[in-house]
């Protein structure tokens, strides 16, 4: 303790030069990019600035995690005006915080279960979401199961859903590779389905989830360092 200099303050051009970086990480494993890969700057567990210098940086849709911590960045949020991005929620979800965020969530990433479906289609009808797939089958991870999937899907256009696609999380502690074959099983899952968005990929496998056919990641560290 003691020896933690302050960290110089994130700046603008320190974002934009790592996400020119970060899509020269794209570029090196995307084929043509016959469909654009869209980045979410993943700003759950940054101080509610960092959203600022995001949509700065020019990103339009941040990735929030906590229901709480969303909440205490509206105000940084409202702040933005027109350059205001979209919020992406990708974080396990209770159902009883959907009817606080409703104001506030864009898409809700995380859907996996039907009571879920319910409670979003009851306070945010119409609402755009994406499925989350468990494509590891680890314990305790949020994700419906990839052989519940269809069915989830369904049953959230069946209650007026808008659902734009799918998305999943790589195995924790496990090198990138490791993701693959969940990220294979899930981009086959987006096809059969006939939905539009594959959003899979984070700092530490974009370059599995994008030759996998991701087409939107999700980036925190790569792009803001490392959270306290
Ligand atoms: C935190 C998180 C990310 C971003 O992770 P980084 O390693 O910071 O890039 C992406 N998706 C989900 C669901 C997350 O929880």
């Amino acid at each position: 303790m003691g020896s933690d200099a302050p960290r110089p303050a994130l700046t603008v051009d320190v974002v934009v030069e790592r996400l020119a970086a970060l899509d020269e990480r794209i570029d090196s494993v995307s084929r043509a990019r016959e469909q654009p890969i869209t980045v979410t700057a993943v700003t759950k567990g940054f101080a509610a600035d960092v959203i600022r210098v995001a949509a700065d940086a020019g990103f339009s849709a941040v990735g929030e995690n906590y229901a709480q911590e969303l909440l205490g960045k509206v105000d940084t949020l409202d702040a933005l005006g027109e350059r205001r991005p979209t919020v992406e929620f990708i974080g396990r979800l209770q159902s009883n915080k959907v009817r606080q965020l409703v104001d506030v969530v864009d898409l809700w990433a995380s859907v996996d279960r039907p009571s879920l479906v319910a409670e979003i289609a009851k306070r945010a009808p119409g609402a755009r979401i994406l499925v989350q797939v468990n494509s590891t089958g680890e314990d305790g991870k949020g994700g419906c199961a990839l052989g519940d999937t269809a069915a989830l899907v369904e049953r959230a256009r069946e209650a007026g859903l808008d659902v734009a696609g799918l998305m999943t999380v790589g195995p924790t502690g496990e090198p990138p590779e490791a993701a693959r074959p969940g990220f294979e099983a899930v981009r086959r899952l987006v096809d059969e389905l006939g939905l539009e968005v594959c959003s899979m990929g984070m700092s530490g496998d974009i370059e599995v989830a994008v030759a996998a056919g991701s087409t939107n990641v999700r980036v925190g560290t790569a792009l803001f360092g490392s959270r306290a």
